[in-house]
């Protein structure tokens, strides 16, 4: 029996007890193997059934019932990976699901491994890679923007924008391996400048599509974001106004945040992977150097930072030095305590950073304006989660190779290179793009894509 035709199966919902739990078991011979331990109330045996129908029943093992189970039954190739498959739903119980799932193996299932049954959906032409990498955005989305571009890129939205654009350069390969290799045949020349047209076209889309990533980006897998600010300005009662429960120890001894506590919050739909730190002054105490050198470090490596200014004192040295260090920084400038009698010191913070908002961490006031700015500065709010957007580093680079193949065949036909040259390098584009949907990946970087996935998807 082939590798792919196997019978596999996992437990396909969260390892928590739950309402309702679901073992899914896919391959050829499902629906005989899990005849093997349900028996419907019907008395019908799921071997006979249609696809898409569901049976209630009894799942069993060789010590008795497990639990009451409805078996969905769905028929290749009109599944989630087509193949055959049956999903068995059970009621949620860790212990009920494990036994259930023991029994399907003992039935003769093997375990699926993390990402198997999209892995055999992607294998089945069920989907293409740009596809199965948007099946695991959707299940890591931690907002809305995020779960909408991932929908859309499942609907095949970027492939369908690959697709299109390799489609144009095979045309032109193919019409110029043909006059190139069958030079007595009547083969029509490409006119010079159809073919740059063309090769044109396809440089501006994937320049497109490069330009979505960083939005891509900061949608799936988040912002790495340092918060800043000297002692006592509140930046640990900030981030647990953020995080919404105590985690960073809040005391109103300056310098108690000596490590570097991280966190991911969800702000405005974006996750913010937050550190807490121990301020950036110059310390004598050498526990306190430590988390300083380590703040430093991490301010350099944040990509957004959150600089904190205690709005009930005027502005120190050390917030001077913030300010100077936030200067060059994608950075959200924020007044805290303003539930105290405020100074003025708005107008200096303003002149080193563009974007502040005024909250009091304490009172839990100002979340919504934190919000809206981090949004605005991070450019969340314009990105369009209806179009074709690069979300990953694998796709990113991707289309950063095929552009530069395109670009260097663009520069062989304009400087009036062989058409050869200009061949070659349309060939390592299309190359890279079918690399991208899948169409032609290397087995590594299929097992690559699937490895990252949980088990039972
Ligand atoms: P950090 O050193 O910057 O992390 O500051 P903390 O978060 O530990 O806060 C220092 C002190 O300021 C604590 O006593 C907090 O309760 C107090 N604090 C923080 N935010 C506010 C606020 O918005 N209003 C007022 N009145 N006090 C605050």
């Amino acid at each position: 029996m082939s590798e792919s035709k196997k019978v596999i199966a996992a437990i396909a919902t969260a390892q928590a007890a739950g309402g309702v739990g679901m073992i899914r078991v896919s391959g050829d011979d499902a629906m005989e193997i899990c005849d093997k331990i349900f028996t419907a109330v019907s008395g019908n045996e799921l071997k006979n059934s249609k696809g898409y129908r569901a049976h209630f029943g009894r799942v069993s093992d060789k010590d008795g019932d497990i639990d009451e189970c409805v078996a969905l039954v769905f028929r290749a190739p009109y599944s989630y990976t087509g193949e055959n498959v049956v999903e068995l739903s059970c009621h949620g119980g860790l212990y009920v699901l494990k036994r259930v799932l023991r029994a399907v193996l003992a039935a003769g299932a093997c375990p699926a491994k993390a990402g198997e049954f999209t892995e055999r959906a992607f294998l089945n032409g069920k989907m293409d890679l740009t596809q199965a990498e948007a099946v695991m955005d959707l299940i890591g989305a931690q907002g809305k923007q995020a779960a909408d571009a991932a929908l859309t890129a499942l609907g095949g939205t970027l492939s369908r924008e690959i697709e299109a654009d390799t489609e144009k350069l095979v045309n032109v390969c193919a019409h110029l391996s043909a006059w190139v290799d069958y030079p007595d045949e009547e083969i029509e020349e490409l006119e010079n400048d159809e073919m740059l047209g063309t090769v044109s076209a396809v440089e501006k889309s994937l320049e497109k599509l490069l330009a979505t990533y960083d939005g891509g980006k900061v949608l799936t897998q988040g912002v790495q974001t340092a918060i800043v600010g000297r002692p006592n300005v509140g930046k640990s009662t900030l981030m647990n106004m953020l995080v919404g429960s105590q985690r960073s120890i809040v005391t109103s001894y300056a310098g108690t945040t000596r490590d570097i506590v991280e966190e991911s919050v969800t702000l405005g739909g974006i996750s913010l992977h937050l550190s807490d730190t121990a301020g950036i002054r110059e310390s004598d105490d050498p526990i306190e150097a430590i988390g300083v050198d380590m703040a430093k470090d991490r301010l350099q490596k944040s990509e957004f930072v959150i600089a904190v200014f205690d709005g009930s004192e005027e502005l120190t040295k050390e917030d001077m030095d913030i300010l100077e260090f936030c200067k060059d920084k994608l950075c959200l400038g924020v007044i805290n305590k303003t539930d105290l009698d405020v100074k003025n010191v708005r107008d200096e913070i303003s002149k080193y950073i563009e974007t502040v908002v005024e909250i009091s961490a304490e009172k839990l006031n100002g979340k919504d304006e934190l919000e809206e700015a981090a949004a605005k500065l991070l450019e969340t709010d314009r990105i369009d989660t209806t179009q074709a957007m690069l979300t990953g580093e694998r796709q990113y680079l991707s289309v950063t190779e095929a552009l530069s193949c395109v670009r260097e065949a663009k520069f062989a036909l304009e400087s009036g290179m062989t058409l050869d040259a200009v061949n070659v390098s349309l060939d390592c584009a299309i190359e890279k793009l079918l690399e991208l949907t899948g169409r032609k990946a290397s087995e590594e970087v299929v097992n690559g894509i699937f490895a990252r996935f949980c088990v039972g998807k």
